[in-house]
């Protein structure tokens, strides 16, 4: 279960606890406090805007619905045919269709036929369904008991109101959004420029897909998921592929990729003593900070600057990469996009399997959230927790968050569990 190198260092210890790891939340906060919204606006339809961010409030100019209408088939009148009781008899003098409104007036024992969405008549304040009508003609009978003044009317306004701010600056467009900005005649967005990442990956054993593998050569799998969690996201991409562990190769594609980006973003090569070149060119380039971090998998993290870039030196391992991304990468990312910062729903299920761990480090292993027969939902990890073992990262759904402080999971206990969709 011990697949990360840093930790063969430590196994002489009965835990994990090390003073000098940041733990999870302080190294997310100041990521956060220093990133910016990147400057730079876009108008675009609001098709073409759905995943991006609102950069001003949208305000709507008109009433939704427009006009008082009604919710159901049947047929519209004034509640004071209701006030004396018993079987009601009106006279129909005419139809209201939907975007084809009654042009006349109704008196006293008239009504009007109308269809759902139908503009409800000057007079008129309540709908009887048809089922509950006697036709006979020209005339109809119901019983006014059950008949409530004003049911089954949707109010002019009672969705939105003209003036009324309908989106907040920072939001992410969902398609509720789209359909929300149409029904208030919105066809047009300003929102965030995308930011650009640059990334790549690092390490002499690392070839493409499609080359041969001598022995020790490993295909190069980081790229791949950098390039699904970006693109979800919605950044611009660069991606420039792997560079070798030698120092001027690394020290052209730092350069290359700050001139290029808005944040540069690499993987492997920043753990402490190995023949990775990336923190020493980085130390020499750019105003970079190496931190261990205490969670696992995914102990060494960099971050800072390189020109006039933001950078972020995620850990090799395939299962690291992607927890470190979705951990302190992506809410940097959102930020960066202008977004308002969530966070993401976590909710407590039991777990049915038992949980391996030592105190010290805050864990996330990958678990599979389902229902059983009965329909009560539970969590189970997948196989074997490595920080190589990616398959793991694929059957999951979920992330269990086990705290710097659990020694481990009996199984039934209830866990705090991150499902992907929040995620990805
Ligand atoms: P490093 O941090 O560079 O020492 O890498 C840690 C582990 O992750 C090593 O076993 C590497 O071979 C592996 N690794 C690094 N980069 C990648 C990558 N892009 N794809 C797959 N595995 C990688
Ligand atoms: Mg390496």
């Amino acid at each position: 279960m011990t697949a990360e190198p840093s930790s063969t260092a430590e196994t002489c210890c009965s835990d994990d606890y090390d003073p000098n790891s940041l733990p999870a939340d302080e190294a997310r906060r100041r990521i956060l406090e220093t990133v910016a919204p990147v400057t730079g606006r876009e108008h675009l339809p609001i098709r073409t805007a759905l995943g991006r961010v609102l950069a001003e409030p949208v305000t709507a100019r008109i009433d939704v619905p427009g006009h008082d209408n009604s919710a159901m088939d049947g047929y519209a009148l004034n509640s004071r045919e209701l006030a004396g009781g018993g079987t009601v008899t009106l006279q129909v003098v005419g139809t209201s269709w939907a975007g084809k409104p009654y042009a006349g007036n109704i008196g006293p024992g008239q009504c009007v036929r109308i269809f759902t969405g139908a503009v409800m008549p000057p007079e008129a304040d309540t709908v009887v369904i048809q089922e509950q009508v006697r036709r006979d003609g020209e005339a109809v009978h119901f019983d006014a008991a059950g008949q409530r003044p004003g049911q089954n009317v949707r109010r002019a306004g009672e969705d939105i109101r003209a003036g009324q701010r309908v989106l907040a600056p920072g939001r992410r467009l969902t398609p509720a959004d789209l359909g929300l900005l149409a029904s208030v005649g919105v066809g047009e967005v300003t929102v965030h420029r995308r930011p650009r990442v640059a990334f790549f990956s690092t390490g002499d054993e690392l070839r493409g897909v499609g080359e041969p593998l001598a022995p020790g050569q490993i295909y190069d799998s980081n790229r791949y998921t950098l390039y699904g969690m970006l693109t979800r996201l919605g950044v611009d991409l660069l991606d420039m592929g792997v560079v070798p562990d030698r120092p001027e190769a690394i020290r052209a594609a730092f350069a290359e990729a700050a001139e290029a980006a808005d944040v540069v973003m690499t993987s492997g090569g920043v753990s402490v003593g190995e023949a990775d070149y990336v923190k020493e060119t980085l130390d020499a380039l750019g105003e970079v900070r190496f931190w261990k971090v205490a969670i696992k998998p995914g102990r060494p993290l960099a971050f800072g600057r390189v020109g006039g870039a933001w950078f972020f030196g995620l850990p090799g391992n395939p299962v690291s990469v992607m927890v470190t991304f979705y951990l302190f990468a992506q809410p940097a990312l959102r930020r960066m996009m202008g977004e308002t910062p969530t966070e993401p729903l976590h909710i407590r299920v039991p777990c049915t399997t038992a949980l391996k761990k030592r105190p010290g480090r805050m864990e996330f292993q990958r678990g599979v959230l389902e229902r059983d027969p009965q329909g009560r939902w539970s969590v189970r990890k997948t196989g074997p927790q490595g920080s190589g073992i990616l398959s793991s990262m694929s059957e999951a759904n979920c992330l269990i968050v086990l705290p710097l402080e659990s020694a481990g999971v009996e199984p039934g206990a209830e866990v705090e569990v991150i499902p992907f969709c929040e995620l990805t």
